[in-house]
C-alpha cells in the first residue's frame, strides 16, 4: 500500500490533480482509498459526482462516540470504485484543524479501513501549511510519498519551496519523501523549462506537466473527473499519463530547498521578474 499526498498553494489545483489522478489509477487497475482532509469537505466530489460524504468528525459528533462509527457511514465508494472519506473540521475557530484530521484517520484505522487490499490511500491536505497542523498526515507518519502541484507563478513555486522545507525536516527523522512536482499549467511563458529548473535545485523532478484546459471546468461542472466525463479527451490522457508515472515512479527524494535570494535569481534567469 502506498500512502500519497499531494500538497501546493491553495487554488493551484491539488484537489481536482488529486480527484483525477485516482480516478485514472482506478482505471489503471488499482484499489484507491482517497481521504480528504480539508474542513471544506470537498476532496472528493468530482469521485463522488456530487454526492457529499458525510465527514468522519461530523459522523462521530453525530453519534456522541467514535466507537459508534461504522465503515459504511463514512465510506463511499465512487468512479472506479475508488474509496471516499471525508475529514472534516473543527467548528471554524475552535480547536486544530491538523489534530482533527489525525483523530479521523485513527477512526478509520480502528475500523480497518487501511486492512483491506487497498493500493494507494490519497490524502488531499488543505492549503500550504505544512509546519502547522496540516503537516500532520507526514507527521504521524501517514503520507509516505509526497507531490507538490505548482505552477510556473512565483507564489506557486514560493510555496513548493517551503513545503520541500517542511518535507525535509520530516524525511531527515526517517519518513516522507518527494515522489516529484506536477505542474499544474498557468501558461505562463517557458513555464516546463522553468518547473524543470526549478525541480532540479530542488534535488527533485517534474514528474508531470498538466495542461491547463477548459475540458477541466467542463467536467467539473459536471461534477465529475474528466476521464468519468468524456475519456476521449485529451486532458483525460494527461490524468493517465500522470497516474502511470506516479504508479512507476522509482524517485523518491529529500529535498534541497532554495534560499529566498536563489528562487528570485531562477525566477529573473526566466524572465518572470526583473
Ligand atoms: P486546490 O485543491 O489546490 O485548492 P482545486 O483543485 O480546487 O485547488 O482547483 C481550483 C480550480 O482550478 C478548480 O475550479 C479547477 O477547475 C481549476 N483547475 C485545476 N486544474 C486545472 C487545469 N489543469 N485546467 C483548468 N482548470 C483547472
Ligand atoms: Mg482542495
Amino acid at each position: 500500500m502506498r500512502q500519497v499526498a499531494f500538497y501546493g498553494k491553495g487554488g493551484i489545483g491539488k484537489s481536482t490533480t488529486q480527484q483525477n489522478t485516482a480516478a485514472a489509477l482506478a482505471a489503471q487497475g488499482n484499489d484507491i482509498m482517497v481521504v480528504g482532509c480539508d474542513p471544506k469537505a470537498d476532496c472528493t466530489r468530482l469521485l463522488l459526482r456530487g454526492y457529499r460524504q458525510t465527514s468522519v468528525l461530523d459522523t462521530i459528533r453525530e453519534l456522541g462516540d467514535a466507537s459508534n462509527v461504522t465503515l459504511d457511514r463514512v465510506i463511499t465508494k465512487g468512479y472506479g470504485d475508488v474509496k471516499c472519506v471525508e475529514s472534516g473540521g473543527p467548528e471554524p475557530g475552535v480547536g486544530c484543524g491538523g489534530r482533527g484530521v489525525i483523530t479521523a484517520i485513527q477512526t478509520l484505522e480502528k475500523l480497518g479501513a487501511y486492512e483491506e487490499d487497498l493500493d494507494y490511500v490519497f490524502y488531499d491536505v488543505l492549503g500550504d501549511v505544512v509546519c502547522g497542523g496540516f503537516a500532520m498526515p507526514i507527521r504521524e507518519g501517514y503520507a509516505e510519498e509526497i507531490y507538490i502541484v505548482c505552477s510556473g507563478e512565483y507564489m506557486a513555486l514560493f510555496a513548493a519551496n517551503n513545503i520541500s522545507k517542511g518535507i525535509r525536516k520530516f524525511a531527515q527523522r526517517g519518513y516522507a519523501r518527494l515522489g516529484g512536482l506536477v505542474c499544474n499549467s498557468r501558461m505562463v511563458e517557458n513555464e516546463i523549462e522553468l518547473v524543470q529548473a526549478f525541480a532540479e535545485k530542488l534535488g527533485t523532478h517534474l514528474i508531470h506537466f498538466v495542461p491547463r484546459s477548459k475540458d477541466v471546468q467542463r467536467a467539473e461542472i459536471n461534477k465529475k473527473t474528466v476521464l468519468d466525463y468524456d475519456e476521449n479527451l485529451p486532458q483525460a490522457s494527461e490524468y493517465l499519463s500522470l497516474a502511470k508515472k506516479i504508479n512507476e515512479n522509482e524517485r523518491f527524494d529529500i529535498p534541497t530547498p532554495m534560499t529566498q535570494d536563489e528562487l528570485e535569481d531562477l525566477m529573473r534567469a526566466f524572465g518572470i521578474v526583473d
